[in-house]
């Protein structure tokens, strides 16, 4: 068994679009409209590429890595593209050793990046971000000493000089910029960094002229915004990122927000780009579980208010969305950042209508995000090369081989697409009768529908790649030798792990994978045995319900209690969630908390469902028997008998390795 070597050896670019004019309509006409922005730069559409920090920017080669990444996607027809953000002084770090854009040091690396952008014709802005008391470091300043709930550093009270001091770093930081060569800068002035904080009074409880009354709380942005623009006048691009709802105790009324989003237009922002919740906000904004464009009503409602372009972001993930929103005059551009990692051609394959072959963010958070958060290096778990650019170059075949995947999981789809692109002979088998393998299992969860859009993408790449795809039948190693493939890959992934209980056999107990697809149904009163990412998905599935006359947003807010409304400070009321249709019982053999093993970002949200749901949550479970009264547990010297009318066996899985040893042979 081989696996496909890559051939470095041709510059010619797979999956290379056409550039034929189009016939019929014109697909997304409002998204691939031109915009002029205020100072007169026009750009070529209205696709706005958030900002989002890829780790590659403290990575060895990371100047070169992080041209050849943006490059990409400036290439793939993207309209603006924000980078970063890097804060102005080191002070503002997230983290020791973050790049900063204090000085003219990196200036020649920045110019390989903004050179690579312009020459795919593309635009770029430098996003500059102070993360204030979300430092995770002991230099850490804020308007108050107080510490935020995601560092354990107390940072230290600005003086008036630190804060005089701040706002110079950002015009010099923006002047930095222009001399790499950005096309502007982008101030983050959301998500509770550091001038969010002085935004609200949750975080600034000073009282000279920077805390206290509204006016007085503003005045730093607004400060930064008018230095920043002094300093690099028009057609530089000074956009403001804005919280439009904070999300947690103590931030801002909807009139604060307003009256801000005034002064920053007075000051000289080029355009305004929203945001929703601070990032120790307890309320999911970007999980896969918020509705697609959750929040675009309020991104509306404040666009009202402004003459200069607004941007509509958050779960903004596919080009009809973003199309409608433009078309119903919601926004002026859609800003989608974790979209473009999963696609650098977005874009573009919207541009030639053929939206289907768009790998979509499904909004997991997996290889972002949750990299991102814990140090590491941001990629995505729909599309690998995100952030590899320089390394995953995929090209074509010196030879055509006949090559075998045996699996249509996630894995073997990649696989046999990919070794298709380069120009082999692909045969695809999976014993299923559908593609997908455990992601077909995903997408049947409650709030991971979005899962299915990855098959969906595969579905079509496995068409337009002409992979011979047999379902419906186990292939044997016999016949796969038989057959003379040059290569066979084993992609047959894994198979629920059976643990050994007593009773294990009884007619109460199912299988996740038969209660997940519907072949069998739960009763009433329900143990989970195993509380890893399986368990809790049944746990979800179980315990939802939906309450008729709601639409998903509507339901979506109510569920957390967010004020779309924006009648109350910060946007919270209280929550109100449909109660479950049964009483369900998470079981896990470890003493530690259930789901502390849960992704670093999505984790905590998956935990607050169970706990409003009533989920009975047991860790340090010794399993003693299942019978007719239920499952028989041990919790220390405890015994207890939960009385499940269903047990669902989530212990974990093993390996599908049963072809090759025959295949070695
Ligand atoms: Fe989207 Fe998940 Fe990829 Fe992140 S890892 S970009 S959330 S699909």
């Amino acid at each position: 068994m081989h696996s496909i070597a890559s051939h470095p050896t041709s510059s010619r670019r797979m999956g290379e679009l056409s550039n034929a004019p189009l016939h019929g309509p014109v697909p997304c006409p409002h998204l691939l409209s031109p915009i002029e922005l205020p100072g007169g730069i026009v750009l070529p559409n209205r696709v706005l590429m958030g900002s989002m920090h890829t780790g590659l920017e403290e990575a060895p080669n990371g100047f070169e890595r992080l041209a050849a990444f943006y490059r990409e996607r400036a290439r793939g027809g993207v309209g603006l593209i924000v980078a970063g953000g890097l804060s102005p002084n080191a002070e503002g770090n997230m983290f020791e050793g973050m790049a900063t854009l204090a000085d003219a040091s990196n200036a020649a690396g920045h110019r390989r990046i903004t050179d690579a952008v312009h020459a795919e014709g593309g635009r770029i802005l430098m996003q500059l971000l102070h993360a204030g008391r979300y430092a995770r470091h002991a230099q850490g300043v804020a308007p108050s000493a107080i510490r935020s709930p995601l560092s354990t550093f107390t940072p230290r009270e600005m003086s008036e000089d630190d804060i005089e001091r701040t706002i110079g770093d950002y015009a010099k930081a923006a002047q930095l910029a222009r001399e790499a060569g950005y096309d502007g800068v982008e101030i983050m002035g959301a998500e509770g960094y550091l001038i969010n904080q002085f935004l609200a009074p949750r975080a600034n409880q000073r009282t000279d002229a920077w805390g206290g009354s509204a006016t007085n709380r503003m005045r730093f942005a607004v400060e930064v915004m008018r230095r920043v623009r002094r300093q690099t006048p028009a057609p530089f691009i000074v956009a403001y990122r804005i919280s439009m709802l904070d999300l947690v105790e103590g931030g801002c009324t909807w009139d604060e927000i307003v009256t801000l989003a005034h002064a920053i237009q007075d000051a000289g922002a080029t355009m305004i780009n929203p945001y929703v919740g601070w990032h120790e906000a307890r309320i999911p904004t970007i999980a896969t579980l918020v509705p697609r464009a959750a929040f675009v009503p309020l991104t509306a409602r404040l666009k009202r208010e402004l003459r200069i372009p607004v941007v509509a972001s958050n779960r903004i993930n596919d080009p009809d969305v973003a199309e409608a929103i433009l078309a119903r005059g919601d926004a002026d551009m859609v800003s989608m950042a974790r979209p473009l990692l999963a696609d650098a051609d977005f874009v573009r394959k919207a541009a030639a209508g053929r939206a289907d072959e768009i790998n979509t963010c499904i909004a997991c958070n997996q290889a972002c995000l949750d990299q991102a958060i814990t140090g590491g290096q941001t990629s995505c778990l729909v599309n690998p090369r995100a952030g590899r650019e320089t390394e995953l170059r995929i090209e074509p075949a010196q030879r055509r081989r006949r090559v075998a995947v045996v699996g249509a999981g996630p894995a073997g789809l990649a696989c046999a697409v990919t070794a298709a692109e380069r120009g082999h002979e692909v045969v695809l088998y999976d014993a299923a009768a559908a593609i997908g393998g455990q992601f077909n299992l995903a997408r049947r969860i409650p709030g991971k529908e979005e899962f299915q859009h990855t098959l969906r993408y595969f579905s079509r790449r496995l068409e337009v790649t002409g992979v011979d795809l047999r379902l419906g039948r186990a292939i044997a190693a016999d016949e796969l030798a038989d057959a003379g493939y040059h290569h066979v890959v084993l992609a047959t992934g894994v198979m629920p792990r059976l643990p050994d209980i007593i009773g294990i056999d009884h007619p109460s107990v199912v299988g996740y994978a038969d209660l997940i697809t519907g072949r069998v149904t739960a009763g009433r009163r329900v143990a989970i045995i195993g509380a890893g990412g399986i368990g809790f998905d049944v746990a979800e599935l179980l315990t939802h319900a939906e309450p008729e006359g709601e639409t998903p947003a509507e339901r979506f807010a109510a569920a957390w209690g967010i004020d779309l409304g924006v009648q109350a400070r910060g946007g919270l009321v209280p929550a109100r969630d449909a109660a479950s249709p049964r009483e369900v019982w998470l079981l896990q053999r470890k003493p530690a908390r259930l789901g502390q093993g849960l992704a670093k970002t999505t984790g905590w949200i998956r935990r607050a469902i169970l706990e409003r749901k009533g989920v009975h949550m047991l860790g340090g479970v010794r399993y003693e028997r299942i019978d007719e009264a239920g499952i028989h547990i041990v919790i220390g010297d405890e015994p207890r008998v939960i009385p499940a009318d269903t047990v669902v066996v989530c212990a974990g899985q093993q390996s599908r390795s049963d072809l090759l040893e025959p295949l070695r042979r």
